[in-house]
Parts: structure tokens; C-alpha cells; sequence
């Protein structure tokens, strides 16, 4: 916390109290009284905006007049007037917008608002996401299963060693006896890996590097494979690639998860000794559709993004790819339930359509194969208007991800349905824009939106409005994809940033194990949280008040699963729109 010398007449936290105000007062060297924290009534990105983007703040107390100065010398760089205040209905609050779009010298500032107070620091600068991104990237390897980690020495003590090492075949699985499934991602706060939730993360996360590749290259993660010669996102995603390899049978099916029976308590990776179990359908054939589709069009991407740095694992994936597509062909519909005796995620998906159509446009865009062409020809119309609703994709809807590839790709497709995709895509990113610039928080999210990880959608809103600029440029797209990566970094109603150890006040107690078992006073960093769930899905939630408007209904309380838990899917779509920031 930077403390600033701000004169004043008094210290408004100790006269006033009731004010929201974290102020610590404190007396100068001349016995002035100078007021040096922060208002939570000030939201500004806790990160920072780019130079040649809009730079908005919020502010929820009234006031006329706001200043931004500079942290080194507080010097007044820019003087504003607050635009009028507006009911904001999701959150309760009054809002009044602070506009400092004009400022573009790159620096270190703060906002001063005349009888509120003074906002976290903020940077302005042609680049001020890449650290986030190398943080939230890194978060990947802290998730790391069957091995250990140390994200030291940059955070001493964020350590565990090597968990889960040994894996067996639950009695749902068809088989029986040991099998060798170490590695992969901890898909949450606990310690399971679920097929279908690794598909669409670690297909956003190779997506991020066949779109935005050139911005990350170069970026090292400090991960032990770091100075191989692959670029570090592709050695991170490789490890959890590599693990879902593992899960693919010899006929080709792919098992839905490896987890234990039950949630493990709050213990380290490595304290949870209860067995690490391939689970299955619990009758023949055992392996569950939607599961092996994500393998395939995972896989699928992976055959063209290793190709240059190493081809013989990129034609391997594309071999099981091909084995995991056949396999869906015999088995369209097997729909995974959890089996008697079993309570970890379900993942459950009554319809496994749209992953065997995001699974044929990968197997397309990768091969220029006739058969997988036609599979999509056939079907995409039945998943189309997905894309006119500002509904945005999620581990159980990858219609997008398979419409959007196929019409990214550069392969001579049915120029048609290339071009449905891509009006439809651009129409739906036009009414967001729309609607968030109407939104007095400018983010995307409506009030049907603060459902179980609305951090998610938000970020999903973002990618959204980020492929459509690629396939129907437009740069209020890009700017209202930087407006909900503001909304996560400190432009909310809490004020706070909901990447852990990120900003100058982010959130502090995930739902995630090692970061509530270890001896670390912070959470381990760079994690994404779920953010307000309206339908108050745990306990905790269930406690706040009546009536809370639904972008409220949130709690920095590890108990809070329901809105306060991590998980690698929202954590890809964050990296990806990170990653779009980047020079
Ligand atoms: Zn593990």
C-alpha cells in the first residue's frame, strides 16, 4: 500500500467514520495530518490502462471533481469533472464515471476525488498487463498434479511436493488395478481432473498462442521447462495435455475424470492419500462421448501448434485425435452421471453434440480432411443461432469454439457457413458493446449473469468480443473486451481485484486447498475468482441479507465455494484476454 502525502484538513476515516473509507492517519514531519489509504469508493483497475485506451473510473460517493496524480511526486496530471450519477441496479449503486481517457503518459497514478478520498494505484502505459499475464500463467504450474512445485524464489514458500503420484481404476471404469495417470492440472480448489473442464481450458490456452502467439513468445514463465525451445504457454499446456493423452483408452473412448471418491479436507496436495480413481460410466463402454469429442478437438489443435518445435508429439496427438473422433462416431450419446458411491464434480452433459462439432472443425482445420468437413457442413446449422444470443461459451457449450475455428481457419471451407459464422458473431459482439456501454460499471455481465463463476462470464464475454474482432474488426470490440478485464482488476463494486496477490487490494481467501492449508498469510497467486453467484450456492452465501442485488451476493471467505472458488476454466479465458493486451 503506497502511502501518499496528501494534504487535508482532517483525517476523514477518523471524524467520519461510518464513511467506507480504510484510512490510516498519520502525522507528518510539519504535524500536518495527512490521509494515506485508499477509498473502496474509488474503482479504478488496480493494474492499469492502456495508453491508447479509455481510462474510466467508477466512483460511488458523490462527489464533482476528481484529479489523477502522479504517486511519485503527486503531482495533478489531470483534472475531470464526474459525469452525472446513475443507478447502477445490478450492484445498488449509485455511479458517477471518472473519464481520464486524455491522460496518456506512461506512470504511476492515483485518483484524488475531492471529499471521497484517494483510489489504489494505477499504471498507464503502452504495456502494463504483461506481468499479470506472466502471474496468471504461472498460476498453471502452481495447479500442477504428480509432481512438485516451487514458485519460489519470487513467492518463497508457495511450494508441495509431488501429490497424487499413484493412480488406480475405480470399479466404473471397466478395469481394474493400478494405471499410471500423474500429471495434469487440479481443476479447482480441490484436487480432481476432469476431462471435460481440461478440454475447453487447455483449447483456450492453445488457442492463446495460435492467435497471440507472437505477444507471448518470449514471455518465460520460470517453469522447469523454461529454455527448452518451445515457448512456455506450450510446455504449461503440454503438461496437462500429456495427462489427458493418459485418460484415452486403446478403443479410442476417453474417461470422464481421475479423482477421488470424495473432496478430500483442507490438506495439502500431497497429505490427500485417499486413491486417485479413473472413473467411468459404470457400464460398457465405460468412457463417456463429450469427454472423448474435447480429447479429439484438443488433441486435434495440438497436432498443429507443436509442429514446429516438436513434430513427433504433434503427429501423435493427431493420431489419438483421429482414434477419439472414430470412437464418438460408434458412441454419439454416452452421458456421463456420476456412479453410486461417488460426490466429486459431474461435469454431467445431457448433449455431447456440440463438443463432436468442436471436435470435427479442429480435425478440419488441422487435416483438410473431406469426412470432418462434411460432419460440420451437416451439423453447424443446428448450433448457429448460439451465437446470436450474447450467451458466451462454457465447459458444457463449445458449439462457439467450433464455429469460430472453422471460420478462422484458413482452409477452403463452405464459404457460406464461413460467412453465417462470421455475421452472426460480429451482430452478437455489436449488442454487447451495446449493452455494456449502457451498463454504469461498463461490463458485459447482465443481471442473469451472476450465476456460479460470473467472473467466468465476464472473461467469456471478452473472449467472445475478441474473436469476433478478429473475424469482423472493429475496435470498440476490443475496447469493451478491456473494459471486463477492468471490471476483474478492481473496477467492481467491492473495489477489489479478484487476482489473487494482483493490485494493490485483491481478494485473500479462495476456496482453493493449498492456499487454505499451507503456512502462507496470502493466497498462492495469480487465481481467478468465481465472483458473485445471485443463486447463493453455498452456506456462506445463504447468510448475507435478503434482498442484495445480485452483483453483491459474494464473500472473500474460503467457505464460499459457490463464489469464491478458483478453477483452470475461467483462469484460460483470463489468460486469453491478457494475453490480447500484450504489445
Ligand atoms: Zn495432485
Amino acid at each position: 500500500m503506497t502511502r501518499s502525502p496528501i494534504r487535508r484538513g482532517a483525517c476523514l476515516g477518523v471524524l467520519f467514520p461510518w464513511l467506507i473509507l480504510r484510512s490510516v492517519c498519520f502525522v507528518g514531519a510539519m504535524g500536518e495530518a495527512y490521509a494515506a489509504d485508499e477509498s473502496v469508493e474509488i474503482k479504478v483497475d488496480q493494474v492499469g490502462y492502456l495508453s491508447r485506451g479509455a481510462k474510466v473510473a467508477v466512483v460511488t460517493a458523490a462527489a464533482e471533481r476528481f484529479e489523477v496524480r502522479r504517486v511519485s511526486d503527486n503531482a495533478t496530471v489531470f483534472k475531470g469533472t464526474l459525469g452525472a450519477a446513475s443507478l447502477d441496479a445490478d450492484t445498488g449503486d449509485s455511479v458517477q464515471i471518472a473519464d481520464f481517457t486524455a491522460l496518456k503518459e506512461a506512470g504511476t497514478y492515483y485518483l484524488d476525488v475531492a471529499g471521497v478520498g484517494r483510489s489504489w494505484t494505477f499504471a498507464i502505459g503502452p504495456n502494463v498487463f504483461s506481468r499479470t499475464y506472466y502471474v496468471a500463467m504461472r498460476a498453471f504450474y502452481g495447479q500442477r498434479c504428480g509432481t512438485a512445485v516451487d514458485l519460489g524464489p519470487e513467492f518463497p514458500g508457495y511450494t508441495h511436493a509431488a501429490c497424487h503420484s499413484k493412480g488406480e481404476f475405480h470399479s466404473s471404469s471397466g478395469k481394474r488395478g493400478e494405471r499410471d495417470n500423474v500429471g495434469g492440472w487440479h481443476d479447482a480448489g480441490d484436487y480432481g481432473r476432469y476431462m471435460v473442464n481440461s478440454g475447453i481450458t487447455t483449447g483456450t490456452l492453445l488457442w492463446t498462442w495460435e492467435i497471440y502467439g507472437a505477444k507471448v513468445k518470449s514471455i518465460k514463465l520460470n517453469i522447469p521447462e523454461s529454455g527448452n525451445g518451445t515457448p512456455d504457454i506450450l510446455n504449461e499446456a503440454r503438461w496437462n495435455l500429456q495427462w489427458m493423452l493418459k485418460m484415452q483408452d486403446e478403443d479410442g473412448g476417453a474417461w470422464q475424470k481421475q479423482t477421488s471418491e470424495h473432496f478430500p479436507g483442507f490438506v495439502m496436495p500431497e497429505d490427500d492419500h485417499l486413491a486417485s480413481e479413473v472413473i467411468g460410466t459404470g457400464q460398457a463402454p465405460y468412457k463417456s462421448t463429450c469427454a472423448t469429442a474435447d480429447l479429439a478437438a484438443v488433441a486435434a489443435i495440438a497436432a498443429r501448434v507443436y509442429q514446429p518445435f516438436d513434430a513427433k508429439f504433434a503427429a501423435r496427438n493427431l493420431e489419438r485425435a483421429r482414434k477419439a473422433w472414430l470412437w464418438t462416431e460408434k458412441y454419439p450419446d454416452v452421458v456421463f452421471k456420476n456412479p453410486p458411491g461417488v460426490s466429486t464434480g459431474e461435469y454431467g452433459d445431457n448433449d455431447c453434440g456440440d463438443e463432436r462439432l468442436w471436435a470435427a472443425a479442429e480435425l478440419w482445420r488441422t487435416t483438410g480432411e473431406a469426412a470432418y468437413n462434411e460432419y460440420f457442413v451437416e451439423h453447424y446449422a443446428d448450433f448457429r443461432s448460439i451465437l446470436d444470443a450474447p450467451a458466451p461459451e462454457g465447459w458444457k457449450e463449445v458449439a462457439p469454439l467450433g464455429l469460430w475455428t472453422y471460420a478462422l481457419s484458413t482452409r477452403k471451407g463452405a464459404d457460406v457457413a464461413v460467412t453465417e459464422i462470421r455475421k452472426r458473431t460480429a451482430a452478437a459482439a455489436r449488442a454487447i458493446v451495446e449493452h455494456t456501454r449502457k451498463n454504469p460499471y461498463h461490463v458485459s455481465l447482465l443481471t442473469k449473469d451472476y450465476v456460479w463463476g460470473s467472473n467466468g462470464v465476464a472473461a467469456n464475454y471478452a473472449m467472445e468480443l475478441l474473436v469476433a474482432n478478429l473475424l469482423a474488426p472493429d475496435p470498440s470490440f476490443v475496447e469493451t473486451a478491456q473494459d471486463n478485464l477492468h471490471y476483474l482488476l478492481g473496477r467492481n463494486t467491492f473495489s477489489l481485484s479478484w487476482m489473487t496477490q494482483v493490485g494493490a487490494n485483491p481478494y485473500r481467501h479462495p476456496h482453493h486447498r493449498p492456499s487454505g492449508a499451507d503456512k502462507n498469510a496470502e493466497p498462492w497467486p495469480g487465481l481467478l475468482s468465481g465472483g458473485p453467484n445471485a443463486r447463493r450456492q453455498d452456506d456462506a452465501l445463504k447468510r448475507l441479507p435478503e434482498g442484495l442485488p445480485p452483483a453483491k451476493i459474494y464473500l472473500d471467505e474460503q467457505a464460499s465455494y459457490a463464489s469464491n472458488e478458483i478453477a483452470i476454466n475461467w483462469q484460460a479465458t483470463l489468460v486469453f484476454l491478457l494475453a490480447a493486451t500484450l504489445p
